[in-house]
Protein backbone atom coordinates (compact mmCIF):
# COMPACT_ATOMS: atom_id res chain seq x y z
CA UNK A 1 0.00 0.00 0.00
CA UNK A 2 1.00 3.38 -0.56
CA UNK A 3 1.59 5.81 2.38
CA UNK A 4 1.37 9.06 0.16
CA UNK A 5 -2.20 10.65 1.81
CA UNK A 6 -4.84 10.76 -0.14
CA UNK A 7 -6.25 13.84 -1.87
CA UNK A 8 -9.78 14.90 -1.18
CA UNK A 9 -12.51 13.15 -3.13
CA UNK A 10 -13.52 14.75 -6.30
CA UNK A 11 -17.16 14.93 -7.11
CA UNK A 12 -17.06 15.01 -10.98
CA UNK A 13 -13.98 13.99 -12.89
CA UNK A 14 -13.94 14.90 -16.95
CA UNK A 15 -11.38 13.12 -18.82
CA UNK A 16 -9.82 13.54 -22.41
CA UNK A 17 -7.04 12.83 -24.82
CA UNK A 18 -5.70 16.47 -25.28
CA UNK A 19 -6.07 20.23 -23.34
CA UNK A 20 -8.08 21.95 -24.90
CA UNK A 21 -10.79 18.61 -26.07
CA UNK A 22 -12.65 19.45 -22.70
CA UNK A 23 -12.84 22.93 -22.90
CA UNK A 24 -15.00 22.61 -26.40
CA UNK A 25 -16.83 19.86 -25.29
CA UNK A 26 -18.20 20.47 -21.69
CA UNK A 27 -16.33 23.43 -20.78
CA UNK A 28 -19.37 25.38 -19.69
CA UNK A 29 -21.15 22.44 -17.44
CA UNK A 30 -17.57 22.48 -15.46
CA UNK A 31 -17.37 25.98 -14.92
CA UNK A 32 -21.01 25.70 -13.50
CA UNK A 33 -20.60 22.79 -11.83
CA UNK A 34 -17.90 25.27 -10.13
CA UNK A 35 -20.38 27.59 -9.30
CA UNK A 36 -22.92 25.13 -7.72
CA UNK A 37 -20.49 24.04 -5.22
CA UNK A 38 -19.35 21.01 -6.66
CA UNK A 39 -15.51 19.64 -6.16
CA UNK A 40 -14.32 19.00 -10.13
CA UNK A 41 -11.24 17.88 -11.52
CA UNK A 42 -10.04 18.08 -15.25
CA UNK A 43 -7.99 14.84 -16.16
CA UNK A 44 -5.84 15.28 -19.56
CA UNK A 45 -4.89 12.06 -21.18
CA UNK A 46 -1.78 13.39 -22.79
CA UNK A 47 0.12 16.54 -23.05
CA UNK A 48 -1.68 17.11 -26.55
CA UNK A 49 1.99 17.91 -27.79
CA UNK A 50 3.38 17.85 -30.56
CA UNK A 51 1.02 20.15 -32.39
CA UNK A 52 2.14 21.94 -35.83
CA UNK A 53 2.24 25.33 -33.42
CA UNK A 54 2.39 24.51 -29.74
CA UNK A 55 5.57 23.01 -27.01
CA UNK A 56 5.20 21.36 -24.22
CA UNK A 57 5.63 24.15 -22.06
CA UNK A 58 3.20 26.77 -23.90
CA UNK A 59 0.08 24.00 -23.85
CA UNK A 60 1.03 23.73 -20.45
CA UNK A 61 0.37 27.20 -19.61
CA UNK A 62 -2.15 27.06 -21.71
CA UNK A 63 -3.98 24.63 -20.49
CA UNK A 64 -3.70 26.44 -17.05
CA UNK A 65 -4.66 29.61 -17.97
CA UNK A 66 -8.23 27.60 -19.28
CA UNK A 67 -8.05 25.81 -15.72
CA UNK A 68 -8.02 29.29 -13.61
CA UNK A 69 -10.53 30.86 -16.26
CA UNK A 70 -13.04 28.09 -15.57
CA UNK A 71 -12.75 27.92 -11.92
CA UNK A 72 -11.81 24.27 -11.75
CA UNK A 73 -9.54 23.26 -8.72
CA UNK A 74 -7.38 20.97 -10.03
CA UNK A 75 -6.22 19.13 -13.61
CA UNK A 76 -3.72 16.68 -13.90
CA UNK A 77 -1.86 15.13 -16.51
CA UNK A 78 -1.90 11.66 -16.55
CA UNK A 79 1.29 11.23 -18.87
CA UNK A 80 0.19 9.26 -21.84
CA UNK A 81 1.12 9.72 -25.44
CA UNK A 82 -0.45 12.38 -27.62
CA UNK A 83 -0.95 11.07 -31.01
CA UNK A 84 -0.29 7.34 -30.62
CA UNK A 85 -2.26 7.17 -27.18
CA UNK A 86 -3.63 3.80 -27.77
CA UNK A 87 -6.22 1.46 -25.41
CA UNK A 88 -3.65 -0.66 -23.81
CA UNK A 89 -3.55 -2.77 -20.14
CA UNK A 90 -1.14 0.27 -19.17
CA UNK A 91 -3.12 2.91 -19.99
CA UNK A 92 -5.91 1.45 -18.17
CA UNK A 93 -3.66 1.19 -15.04
CA UNK A 94 -2.82 4.85 -15.49
CA UNK A 95 -5.97 6.16 -15.43
CA UNK A 96 -7.61 3.77 -12.81
CA UNK A 97 -5.20 4.62 -10.59
CA UNK A 98 -6.28 8.41 -10.90
CA UNK A 99 -9.52 7.15 -10.32
CA UNK A 100 -8.66 5.61 -7.52
CA UNK A 101 -6.59 8.83 -5.81
CA UNK A 102 -9.35 10.95 -6.24
CA UNK A 103 -12.02 8.95 -5.56
CA UNK A 104 -14.78 10.81 -8.09
CA UNK A 105 -18.51 10.02 -8.16
CA UNK A 106 -18.92 11.01 -11.59
CA UNK A 107 -16.84 10.33 -14.41
CA UNK A 108 -17.21 12.45 -17.54
CA UNK A 109 -15.24 11.11 -20.33
CA UNK A 110 -15.12 12.07 -23.88
CA UNK A 111 -16.76 9.60 -26.64
CA UNK A 112 -16.48 9.34 -30.21
CA UNK A 113 -14.41 8.51 -33.47
CA UNK A 114 -13.49 11.50 -35.05
CA UNK A 115 -12.39 10.75 -38.49
CA UNK A 116 -11.27 14.21 -39.21
CA UNK A 117 -9.63 14.36 -35.91
CA UNK A 118 -7.16 12.76 -34.19
CA UNK A 119 -7.65 9.20 -33.67
CA UNK A 120 -6.69 9.88 -30.17
CA UNK A 121 -10.12 10.40 -29.17
CA UNK A 122 -11.56 7.51 -29.97
CA UNK A 123 -9.25 5.48 -27.88
CA UNK A 124 -9.53 7.76 -25.16
CA UNK A 125 -13.19 7.08 -25.08
CA UNK A 126 -12.33 3.30 -24.68
CA UNK A 127 -9.12 3.45 -22.07
CA UNK A 128 -11.89 5.72 -20.04
CA UNK A 129 -14.77 2.91 -19.84
CA UNK A 130 -12.55 0.44 -19.16
CA UNK A 131 -10.40 2.31 -16.65
CA UNK A 132 -13.38 2.83 -15.00
CA UNK A 133 -13.99 -0.50 -14.68
CA UNK A 134 -10.97 -2.02 -13.89
CA UNK A 135 -10.49 0.76 -11.07
CA UNK A 136 -12.77 -1.58 -8.52
CA UNK A 137 -10.56 -4.16 -9.21
CA UNK A 138 -9.38 -6.32 -6.22
CA UNK A 139 -6.03 -8.37 -5.87
CA UNK A 140 -4.34 -6.12 -8.49
CA UNK A 141 -3.23 -3.30 -6.23
CA UNK A 142 0.24 -3.25 -7.42
CA UNK A 143 -0.81 -2.21 -10.84
CA UNK A 144 -2.50 0.99 -9.20
CA UNK A 145 0.42 2.31 -7.64
CA UNK A 146 -1.11 0.31 -4.49
CA UNK A 147 -4.08 2.42 -4.24
CA UNK A 148 -6.87 0.99 -3.03
CA UNK A 149 -9.97 -0.76 -4.87
CA UNK A 150 -12.31 2.23 -5.86
CA UNK A 151 -16.01 1.64 -8.15
CA UNK A 152 -16.78 4.48 -9.93
CA UNK A 153 -20.44 4.94 -9.36
CA UNK A 154 -22.14 7.05 -12.27
CA UNK A 155 -20.46 7.50 -16.30
CA UNK A 156 -21.42 10.34 -18.18
CA UNK A 157 -20.18 10.23 -21.94
CA UNK A 158 -19.62 14.04 -23.41
CA UNK A 159 -20.10 13.34 -26.88
CA UNK A 160 -17.63 14.40 -29.85
CA UNK A 161 -20.36 16.44 -32.26
CA UNK A 162 -18.52 14.92 -35.13
CA UNK A 163 -18.71 11.48 -33.88
CA UNK A 164 -18.50 9.24 -37.43
CA UNK A 165 -20.87 6.83 -35.68
CA UNK A 166 -23.73 9.18 -34.83
CA UNK A 167 -24.37 7.16 -31.98
CA UNK A 168 -28.19 5.96 -30.60
CA UNK A 169 -27.24 6.50 -26.46
CA UNK A 170 -29.58 5.31 -24.27
CA UNK A 171 -30.09 8.75 -23.12
CA UNK A 172 -29.31 11.78 -23.93
CA UNK A 173 -29.77 15.18 -21.53
CA UNK A 174 -28.43 19.17 -22.34
CA UNK A 175 -27.24 20.98 -19.38
CA UNK A 176 -28.06 24.84 -19.71
CA UNK A 177 -24.50 26.79 -20.26
CA UNK A 178 -26.15 30.33 -20.91
CA UNK A 179 -24.63 31.67 -17.88
CA UNK A 180 -21.08 29.88 -18.47
CA UNK A 181 -21.01 29.97 -22.08
CA UNK A 182 -18.46 33.52 -21.92
CA UNK A 183 -16.35 31.96 -19.37
CA UNK A 184 -16.24 28.66 -21.60
CA UNK A 185 -15.02 30.55 -25.20
CA UNK A 186 -12.24 31.92 -22.95
CA UNK A 187 -11.23 29.19 -21.79
CA UNK A 188 -10.96 27.68 -25.33
CA UNK A 189 -9.21 31.04 -26.16
CA UNK A 190 -6.30 30.14 -24.01
CA UNK A 191 -5.30 28.28 -26.52
CA UNK A 192 -3.43 30.41 -28.39
CA UNK A 193 -1.06 28.03 -30.14
CA UNK A 194 -3.75 25.98 -31.07
CA UNK A 195 -6.50 28.94 -31.85
CA UNK A 196 -4.69 31.98 -33.98
CA UNK A 197 -7.35 34.69 -34.44
CA UNK A 198 -8.69 33.25 -37.70
CA UNK A 199 -9.05 29.75 -36.08
CA UNK A 200 -10.39 30.70 -33.04
CA UNK A 201 -13.20 32.35 -35.08
CA UNK A 202 -13.88 29.38 -36.99
CA UNK A 203 -13.57 27.07 -33.37
CA UNK A 204 -15.92 30.09 -31.89
CA UNK A 205 -18.62 29.54 -34.74
CA UNK A 206 -18.74 25.45 -34.44
CA UNK A 207 -19.16 25.92 -30.50
CA UNK A 208 -21.92 28.64 -30.99
CA UNK A 209 -23.63 26.73 -33.94
CA UNK A 210 -23.49 23.23 -31.75
CA UNK A 211 -24.00 24.67 -27.88
CA UNK A 212 -27.05 27.11 -29.79
CA UNK A 213 -28.51 23.95 -31.45
CA UNK A 214 -28.58 21.70 -28.47
CA UNK A 215 -29.29 25.05 -26.11
CA UNK A 216 -32.49 25.41 -28.41
CA UNK A 217 -34.25 22.04 -28.40
CA UNK A 218 -34.30 22.19 -24.31
CA UNK A 219 -35.07 26.07 -24.32
CA UNK A 220 -31.72 27.26 -23.52
CA UNK A 221 -30.07 29.73 -25.31
CA UNK A 222 -26.33 27.73 -24.96
CA UNK A 223 -26.68 24.27 -24.03
CA UNK A 224 -24.02 21.38 -23.91
CA UNK A 225 -25.24 17.35 -24.96
CA UNK A 226 -24.09 14.60 -22.88
CA UNK A 227 -25.44 11.43 -22.90
CA UNK A 228 -25.95 7.76 -19.86
CA UNK A 229 -24.64 4.02 -20.65
CA UNK A 230 -28.38 3.25 -19.70
CA UNK A 231 -31.81 5.09 -19.25
CA UNK A 232 -32.60 7.90 -17.33
CA UNK A 233 -33.79 6.71 -14.02
CA UNK A 234 -37.01 8.36 -13.07
CA UNK A 235 -38.08 8.23 -9.49
CA UNK A 236 -40.88 11.11 -10.17
CA UNK A 237 -41.78 11.29 -13.83
CA UNK A 238 -43.04 15.29 -12.90
CA UNK A 239 -40.35 16.16 -11.46
CA UNK A 240 -37.56 15.00 -14.20
CA UNK A 241 -39.64 16.54 -16.96
CA UNK A 242 -40.28 19.85 -14.99
CA UNK A 243 -37.01 19.96 -13.91
CA UNK A 244 -35.75 20.17 -17.38
CA UNK A 245 -37.31 23.46 -18.33
CA UNK A 246 -36.56 26.67 -17.75
CA UNK A 247 -39.80 28.11 -16.65
CA UNK A 248 -42.73 27.09 -13.97
CA UNK A 249 -44.42 24.83 -16.87
CA UNK A 250 -47.62 24.77 -14.67
CA UNK A 251 -48.40 27.93 -16.27
CA UNK A 252 -48.18 27.39 -19.57
CA UNK A 253 -51.76 25.77 -21.83
CA UNK A 254 -51.38 22.31 -22.74
CA UNK A 255 -49.95 22.48 -26.53
CA UNK A 256 -48.87 25.86 -25.96
CA UNK A 257 -45.39 25.48 -25.01
CA UNK A 258 -42.81 27.81 -25.38
CA UNK A 259 -40.31 26.06 -27.51
CA UNK A 260 -41.63 27.03 -30.95
CA UNK A 261 -40.26 23.11 -32.41
CA UNK A 262 -40.42 21.05 -28.90
ZN1 LIG B 1 -8.40 16.45 -29.12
Amino acid sequence: MSDAPLPERLDVVAVAPHPDDLEILCGGTLAKLVKQGYKVGIFDMTSGEPTPRGSLETRKAEAEEARRILGVPLRINIEMPNRVLMDSPENRFKLATAFRRYRPGIVIVAAGRTPAASPDHHQGHLIGEAARFYSQLTKWDERFDGTTPYRVPHLVYVPFPTDAEQRNWHSTFVVDITETFEQKLASVRAYRSQFDDERFERVKHFISSTNGYHGFKCGYKFGELFALPHPVGAPDLVSLVYGSKPTAPPDIPVGQGHIPMG
